[in-house]
């Protein structure tokens, strides 16, 4: 009887803790969480029209992009949280999620050190000399730490292709630019409808920041927790952004240290990276499972198509 008794008691824990309603207006951060990495899909619920969250999974999830966009890591949707979620940043994940060391991350490398690339699409309101000059400084940048030599053609088959087309906004932030790797190219493409400034002190995105940005994620860098960095992922933190972090250099170093082939043609090569997370939550799972049958069926909230299909 006292074994029911404790049973019972810890399954209705469970049910306690399980869901936490959102109100509709706050509905969207939990999408931005797992858009990014932070929060498993399966966590979230819905009924009717409002939108459940396991408690447990949310309150984790924040504290982990509280750490990392560095703001106190108070586990709630505080305002700091809320106004962090709807700055505009790169549309990558943040895959240091519940890393020790703030630092870089790598997603992947090139299986060669000599690399090509072709602009297929100029911008609407910037020259093409200045594009050219600017794209080229945007890869230039990495050169120097990772021993990589990159050559513009003006047409055949490249590594990389830079391209300027429309993105429309997502979620009330402006989207910069974006890199996916299709086939055997990895294709950066920048938003051809922002205004961009090529001078640092206006306050408007810089094309130079952006692109050297997306040229770190083709070559195999994902964002890193340090402010000031390339790779850190938030935008307008006001940091204007001239050159490398020591915290970049390091990232590209240690990708391309052990690269010595100059193979042809050489396809970037994704790095399996889908960390502790996923087995800690399926030990969780199993854990749950064990002691009290199959958890609850979790319907899948519609949430946009990512811009990274391959994870980055
Ligand atoms: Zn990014």
């Amino acid at each position: 009887m006292g074994m029911l008794t404790q049973y019972l008691f810890l399954a209705c824990l469970i049910n306690i803790s399980y869901a936490l309603y959102l109100s509709s207006q706050d509905s969207k951060y939990p999408g931005y969480l797992i858009k990014f990495g932070y929060l498993r899909r399966s966590s979230l619920s819905r009924h009717g029209g409002s939108t459940n969250v396991k408690d447990d999974d949310f309150r984790n999830a924040l504290r982990n992009f509280q750490n990392y966009v560095q703001i106190p890591a108070s586990g709630q949707l505080d305002d700091a949280t809320k106004d962090m979620m709807t700055r505009d940043r790169c549309q990558a994940k943040d895959t240091a999620v519940g890393m020790r060391r703030r630092r870089y991350t790598t997603i992947g490398n090139w299986p060669k050190k000599h690399l090509t690339y072709k602009i297929t699409k100029y911008s609407s309101k910037i020259s093409k000399n200045e594009v050219d000059s600017i794209i080229f400084l945007a890869f230039s940048v990495w050169s120097d730490p990772s021993g990589i030599t990159v050559t513009k053609r003006n047409g055949g088959r490249t590594d990389m292709e830079v391209r300027f087309e429309s993105i429309a906004p997502r979620a009330d932030a402006h989207i910069y630019g974006n890199t996916n790797n299709r086939h055997k190219t990895t294709v950066i493409t920048l938003n051809d409808d922002i205004d961009w400034s090529q001078d640092f002190s206006t306050g408007l995105p810089n094309l130079f920041q952006t692109a050297s940005h997306e040229v770190g994620h083709a070559l195999g860098l994902g964002h890193t927790g340090v402010v000031g960095a390339m790779m850190y992922p938030v935008y307008d933190l006001g940091i204007k952004i001239f050159g490398l972090h020591d915290d970049d250099k390091q990232g590209i170093e240690d990708i391309y240290n052990n690269v010595k082939t100059v193979s042809y043609p050489g396809r970037f090569i994704y790095k399996k990276n889908r960390g502790n997370l996923e087995t800690s939550f399926n030990n969780f799972k199993e854990r749950i499972t064990h002691s009290f049958g199959p958890m609850p069926d979790i319907g899948n909230l519609n949430l946009p198509t990512e811009f990274f299909q391959e994870g980055f």
